[in-house]
C-alpha cells in the first residue's frame, strides 16, 4: 500500500486548483462559476463542471468534476474527491479491502484493511498513511461526521479520526446519536442486501466504541501535526487548513526540534497565534506575519520544563534559529525591545533579538546572569529571507547571520537558568510589550550546538538572496 501511495501521488495523479488557459497558455485563471455539464461529460460521470476563466485572454476552460473512477483513470487529475475515488479503485483492484471515507467537513480519503484486521487510514492526496488525527490536529478541522463506504457497507468511523470525541459529539446534530446509528445500520444492511456482516465488523465496532469512551483520545503524533500539503497556499489559507494548529508545524519545519523536544509522548504541540499574528505567503513561502503590535506565536501544549530543565533547549548546549524577513528601519532602537524568538524572563532563559544595526543578538542565562553576544558587524541583506542563529556550546555563545559566525562570547561555567513560560516567537513571554516586527518562515530549537550545515534549510520557494 505504501508503494501504491507513493506512485499514485508522484507519478499517477495530478492536483488541480485552476487549469491553465488552453487558448493562450496563461497560468493566471480564475473561478468563472459553475457550468452545465454537456451530454458527453455527463456520460463520463461528471455531475458538475467548473469554469476557469483566463485573466489574460478571457477564454473559459471547462473543468468537469468526474465521479466515475474509470474516467479518472484517463483524466488522472482533480482534487481530493477525484484522488480518493480513483485511488480506492486501484487499491481494490490490487486485492485490498478498501473503502472510500467521506468527511462531512469536506475531505475524502481511503481506508484499507490491514493484515492485522484493522482498518487503516490512507490519504492519497497527502501521501499519508496511519495518521488519522492529521485533519483535526494538523489541519485544524472541526470534524463532525466521517463515514466509510464500500459497495458492501456503510460505517460511521468518526471516532477513529478524533482525539476529542466529546467535542465532536457536541458539534453533531440535530439527529440524535441513536437515530443516526439506526439510519447508518439500515443503509449498511441494505448495501449488503441481507448478507451477514463482514468478519472485520465486530472488532471494528469494539474499536470505535472504545474510541468514544471516556479518556480514549490519544494525542497526535508528530506526523499528524502537519498542515495540509496539497493545493496552493492561497487555496489552503482560504479553507483555513493551514490554521492555527498548522502554525506549529511551520514553526518546526523538518525535523522540527521544537516539536520534537516537546514530544512528551504524543503531546499535541500548538502554536497559538496571538495579537494579530497571522499566516501569510511571501513569494511562495508560507510564513508567520508578526507585524501587528503584540503579534506573536506562543507554543503551547508542551511541558515547558521537565525536572527543572527547559524542554525546548535542554540543559546544556543548544541552538535557536529562524528564517525571517524584517525591515531594520521598522525595528525599535534597542535590541531588547525586538525579541524574535525567546523563552526568557528576569534572570532566566534564552532569546534571539533583532537589531537595527548588527542584525541579531543572542542571550543565554547561566547562574542567573545574562550573557549577550551580538553580530556587531553583520549587515542586513537588502531584501529576502535571512537566517539567524544563536548557538550555546556550554562554554561559548556564538551568533550566526546567514550561516556565518558573526560574534562569539565566552560564558563562565555554571547552570543554565530556565524560564518558566512558553517559547514565544515575535514577542517576549515575560515582557509582552517587547516584540520584533518581522515575518518568520521557520524557527527551531535544538538540544545541541549545531554546525551551520545542520541549520534549517532555506524556505522553499525563496532563498537568502532572492
Ligand atoms: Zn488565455
Amino acid at each position: 500500500m505504501a508503494q501504491l501511495l507513493r506512485w499514485f501521488k508522484a507519478d499517477c495523479f495530478r492536483w488541480v486548483d485552476r487549469l491553465p488557459c488552453a487558448a493562450c497558455g496563461s497560468a493566471s485563471t480564475e473561478d468563472g462559476g459553475p457550468l452545465e455539464p454537456s451530454e458527453a461529460e455527463r456520460a463520463r460521470g461528471a455531475d458538475r463542471v467548473e469554469a476557469h476563466r483566463c485573466r489574460d485572454c478571457g477564454a473559459v476552460g471547462r473543468f468537469p468534476r468526474y465521479g466515475d473512477p474509470l474516467t479518472l483513470l484517463e483524466t488522472r487529475r482533480g482534487r481530493c474527491g477525484e484522488w480518493a475515488n480513483c485511488f480506492t479503485l486501484l487499491a481494490a483492484a490490487l486485492g485490498f479491502e478498501a473503502r472510500l471515507v467521506l468527511d462531512w467537513t469536506d475531505h475524502v480519503w481511503t481506508e484499507f484493511l490491514g493484515q492485522d484486521g484493522r482498518w487503516r487510514h490512507c490519504d492519497p492526496c497527502e501521501g499519508r498513511m496511519d495518521s488519522p488525527l492529521l485533519y483535526e490536529a494538523g489541519w485544524g478541522k472541526e470534524l463532525t461526521y466521517v463515514f466509510a463506504f464500500s459497495p458492501a457497507e456503510v460505517v460511521d468511523v468518526t471516532p477513529r479520526y478524533t482525539a476529542v470525541w466529546p467535542e465532536v459529539l457536541a458539534r453533531r446534530g440535530p439527529a440524535s446519536e441513536a437515530d443516526l446509528a439506526g439510519v447508518v445500520e439500515d443503509l449498511d444492511a441494505r448495501a449488503r442486501a441481507g448478507a451477514a456482516p463482514p468478519p472485520w465488523r465486530a472488532p471494528e465496532a469494539r474499536e470505535l466504541a472504545a474510541a468514544r469512551g471516556p479518556g480514549a483520545g490519544r494525542e497526535a503524533g508528530a506526523a499528524e501535526l502537519a498542515g495540509r500539503e496539497t493545493g496552493s497556499v492561497d487555496w489552503r489559507l482560504a479553507r483555513g487548513e493551514m490554521g492555527p494548529r498548522a502554525a506549529a508545524a511551520s514553526l518546526g519545519g523538518e525535523p522540527g526540534a521544537l516539536l520534537a523536544a516537546a514530544a512528551r509522548p504524543g503531546a499535541a504541540v500548538v502554536g497559538r497565534l496571538c495579537g494579530g499574528a497571522r499566516l501569510c505567503c511571501v513569494g511562495g513561502v508560507p510564513a508567520l506575519e508578526l507585524l501587528a503590535p503584540g503579534a506573536c506565536v506562543e507554543v503551547e501544549g508542551l511541558p515547558q520544563q521537565v525536572g527543572g530543565v527547559c524542554a525546548a533547549t535542554g540543559d546544556g548546549a543548544f541552538t535557536v534559529e529562524a528564517w525571517l524577513r524584517a525591515r531594520p528601519a521598522e525595528l525599535r532602537p534597542e535590541g531588547f525591545q525586538n525579541p524574535l524568538f525567546s523563552q526568557h524572563g528576569p534572570g532566566s532563559g534564552w532569546e534571539l533579538r533583532l537589531l537595527r544595526r548588527g542584525v541579531v543578538c543572542f542571550l543565554v542565562t547561566v547562574d542567573g546572569v545574562h550573557h549577550e553576544v551580538d553580530a556587531g558587524a553583520a549587515q542586513w541583506p537588502p531584501d529576502g529571507w535571512v537566517h539567524v542563529a544563536g548557538v550555546f556550546t556550554g562554554e561559548r555563545a556564538d551568533v550566526f547571520v546567514g550561516g556565518q559566525r558573526a560574534g562569539a562570547l565566552d560564558v563562565p561555567a555554571g547552570r543554565r537558568s530556565h524560564f518558566e513560560g512558553p517559547p514565544c516567537l515575535g514577542r517576549n513571554p515575560a515582557w509582552r510589550d517587547r516584540g520584533a516586527r518581522c515575518l518568520v518562515a521557520a524557527a527551531r530549537t535544538s538540544r545541541a550546538a549545531l554546525e551551520p550545515r545542520g541549520f534549517l534549510p532555506a524556505p522553499r520557494g525563496g532563498s537568502a538572496q532572492e
